[in-house]
């Protein structure tokens, strides 16, 4: 099939990538020039386990193409799919339609065959309605059915789930556009389910899923300040409640609040969309609250361990939302280490494998970047663990205690073997033990 993919960020290039290695013909386009320009030159514009080589394969095979023009990129495709960004308003926090509606314009201006149109993007429910009410609007000749199809990846494993998908969910009643969804996945020969629905149906199903497993996290961290004070082990209670299979044992992992481009926006965005529709969703709505108090918590955690020594320095290891992606997008790190920066009494070094470039546009040279954990440790007071990379793991850490002048170690993702590390002579807490 011929694929075109509108935006070529975290979601439209793993998922252009992983469509010409099923075979398909894909051209991805996006508005960022130097983005495209790397991409068509082979270089690669993000990090994501395994893309890299599969990119290169396909780029070499001619199976995947770049531009920036709408009107190159949707000639004659089968299925446009729209990936572009929904980022919460910045005076609201609503989901801001305004690339979704710009990118419907644009491909309504060139459509010239009959294509589906597929929404991957998250957004909140009627906006399929709405670009189809667009497209209609600005070319009545067209020939389309617009399909919501929502994006379940993880970053950081996205092209590990875009071959192994949980589920396919497509929200569209046209036979003609569901049969062309059946032909996008044929080569899964069955292994994933799609399960066909309303739009406005698999609209919610997004947001729905992300608020409930926000919630779940903000519940298990709940419960590590609760064994924080009574004395049991957040460890033993997450393993204990995820033998019941109704709880399931997946995202029970307490740390510093949940972080990234989805969880904290499509969070305000279905509380908004609540709202409007005057309905209450209080779960949602504490989730939220406790989120944010919870990041503010963590710093507070960080200066309580150095409050009486001068000009402390702070070394910290990750700086992305989440080990395995460069992605610093409402990372819990960056905000935390924001939060630090409130007080100028600190001297932080950071660093992190992937997320440097990335936590540098964010934070600049308020703090200082090390180039390794021996580089970021060095002379510093405490070590804070703020993203959970499995490289923290291995480090000699009898090697980092001689290079620290204290002997703190705040472990704020619970990566480390806190028996082992203290045997070292290091202080070390972690969350909810
Ligand atoms: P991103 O910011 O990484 O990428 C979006 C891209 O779209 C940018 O490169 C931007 O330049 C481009 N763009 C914007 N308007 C355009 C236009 N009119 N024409 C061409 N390109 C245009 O965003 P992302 O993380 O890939 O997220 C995209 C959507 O997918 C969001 O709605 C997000 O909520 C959803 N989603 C993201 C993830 C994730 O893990 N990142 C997972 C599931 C769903």
């Amino acid at each position: 099939m011929n694929i075109a993919i509108v935006g070529t960020g975290y979601v439209g290039l793993p998922t252009g990538v992983c469509f010409a290695e099923l075979g398909h013909n894909v051209t991805c386009i996006d508005k960022e020039v130097s983005k495209i320009e790397s991409l068509k030159d082979g270089k690669i514009t993000l990090f994501e386990d395994g893309l890299e080589e599969l990119f290169h394969k396909n780029l070499s095979a001619n199976r995947i193409g770049f531009t920036t023009s709408m009107k190159d990129g949707i000639q004659n495709a089968d299925i446009i799919i729209i990936a572009v960004g929904t980022p919460p308003h910045p005076m609201t926090k609503e989901a801001d339609m305004k690339y979704i509606h710009s990118a419907a314009i644009e491909i309504a201006e060139y459509l010239n065959n009959y294509a589906v149109i597929a929404v991957k993007s998250t957004v909140p429910v009627g906006t399929c309605d709405d670009v189809e009410m667009l497209i209609k609007n600005k070319n009545p000749q067209a020939d389309f059915d617009v399909v919501s199809l929502p994006e379940f990846l993880r970053e950081g494993f996205a092209v590990h789930d875009f071959f192994n998908p949980d589920r396919i969910i497509a929200g569209t009643d046209s036979i003609k556009a569901q049969n062309t969804i059946k032909e996008l996945y044929k080569s899964f020969n069955g292994k994933a389910k799609i399960l066909f629905v309303k739009r406005r149906s698999s609209e919610t199903i997004k947001y729905a899923s992300n608020a409930f497993l926000s919630i779940k996290i903000h519940y298990i961290n709940e419960m590590a300040d609760f064994c924080e004070k009574t004395g049991a082990d957040i460890h033993e209670i997450a393993q204990g409640m995820g033998l019941d299979s109704r709880i399931g044992d997946k995202f029970l992992n307490p740390g510093p609040g949940y972080g990234g481009s989805c969880f904290p926006k499509d969070t305000y965005a279905m509380a908004h969309m609540a709202c409007a529709n005057e309905v209450r969703l209080t779960l949602i709505e504490a989730a939220i609250e406790g989120n944010i108090a919870r990041k503010k918590e963590m710093a507070k955690r960080i200066a309580q361990c150095v409050k009486h020594i001068e000009k402390p320095k702070i070394a910290i290891l990750g700086l992305a939302f989440k080990g395995g992606t460069d992605d610093c997008r409402e990372s819990p790190a960056i905000e935390i280490i924001e939060e630090l920066l409130k007080d100028d009494t600190y001297d932080i070094a950071a660093y992190d494998p992937k997320a440097i470039d990335n936590a540098k546009l964010l934070l600049g040279d308020r703090i200082s970047y090390a180039t390794n954990e021996c580089d970021t440790t060095k002379n510093a007071d405490i070590l804070a663990i703020l993203t959970d990379w499995d490289e923290f793991k291995n480090y000699d850490f009898s090697k980092i205690k001689k290079l620290m002048r204290g002997n703190k170690i705040l472990d704020l993702r619970n990566i480390l073997d806190g028996k082992k590390i203290k045997e070292l002579g290091f202080e070390y807490k972690g969350i909810g033990i």
